[in-house]
């Protein structure tokens, strides 16, 4: 069976760069038409939705900050006055702001919880008042809507000097299954896929040399992530293949999540 999405729309949230840009392109690639998010760099988002339509695809670049419940609320007007409505969201904006827990300003914490937790919070419930105004197309889709939350496989796996930032992957993971539990009778999908360490800008310092050598000892499968790892998981959660996956993380890990540290004997 081959994965379609013609005739879907998708919204993605940061895809300006990283896992969202690679997911808007996948998106697109597989006949959805993608309303690219950004937050500050209009110009790789519109490069993006050039190259889309380029290619004879549909897609269009839109402003906004994932924190403000206007700006989200504007996202999903935005999308349903290019596109008409909205089937997939793909809540993917996140940030780090490191520290060591003393050090850790108040600032780094809530900016770190606005965007990652809260945003993924305003635009989840934003997609979901979308599917509920709009005709269900299930010549298209069975579901009535799908949210793919972006996790980390810190939502399970604790993070020194991190702590905020596993916090709110730790908060996705019951985000999106207490959605899932509330909104799966409306035949509304919601899942997440939690990646590990995957090659893109939130990391590009940690994945070089001998970082690079010390972290692969944290990934059984032996190497980095690329972005269309994480792409193609998403395209498959959006897809009908997935019809029956609901309220579930989908890690992209290469096995980290398998505490490798005990591969030896502990
Ligand atoms: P990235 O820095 O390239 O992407 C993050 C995106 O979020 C950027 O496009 C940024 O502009 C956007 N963003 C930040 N603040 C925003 C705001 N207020 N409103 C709207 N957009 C905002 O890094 P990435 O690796 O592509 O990260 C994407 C997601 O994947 C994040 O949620 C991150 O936590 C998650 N993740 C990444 C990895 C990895 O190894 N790269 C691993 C696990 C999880």
């Amino acid at each position: 069976m081959q994965i379609t999405l013609d005739r879907q729309v998708a919204l993605i949230t940061g895809a300006s760069s990283g896992l969202g840009y690679a997911c808007a392109e996948a998106l697109a690639a597989a006949g959805a038409a993608v309303v690219i998010n950004y937050h500050s760099q209009k110009d790789p988002a519109e490069s993006l939705a050039e190259k889309i339509r380029a290619r004879g695809g549909q897609a269009i670049a839109v402003a906004g900050d994932v924190s403000s419940e206007a700006e989200v609320d504007n996202l999903i007007k935005s999308t349903v006055s290019a596109f008409g409505r909205l089937d997939i969201l793909v809540a993917n904006s996140g940030l780090q702001k490191d520290a060591s827990f003393a050090d850790m300003t108040l600032a780094d914490w809530n900016s770190v919880i606005s965007v990652n937790l809260t945003g993924q919070f305003l635009c989840a419930r934003a997609a979901l008042r979308q599917f509920r105004q709009q005709q269900a197309k299930p010549e298209l889709s069975r579901a009535a809507g799908k949210i793919i939350h972006m996790s980390s496989v810190h939502q399970v796996i604790p993070w020194a000097g991190h702590v905020n930032y596993a916090a709110s992957k730790g908060g996705v993971d019951l985000l999106m299954r207490s959605i899932a539990q509330e909104v799966g009778e409306e035949r509304i999908r919601v899942n997440a896929v939690a990646p590990g360490a995957i090659k893109t800008a939130i990391n590009a310092e940690t994945m070089q040399g001998d970082a690079e050598k010390k972290l692969l000892e944290l990934i059984p499968y032996g190497r980095v992530g690329a972005a269309e790892d994480v792409a193609n998981a998403v395209v498959w959660l959006a897809s009908e293949l997935s019809d029956y996956v609901h309220g579930t993380t989908l890690f992209i890990d290469g096995g980290m999540s398998l505490y490798p540290g005990f591969r030896n004997n502990g």
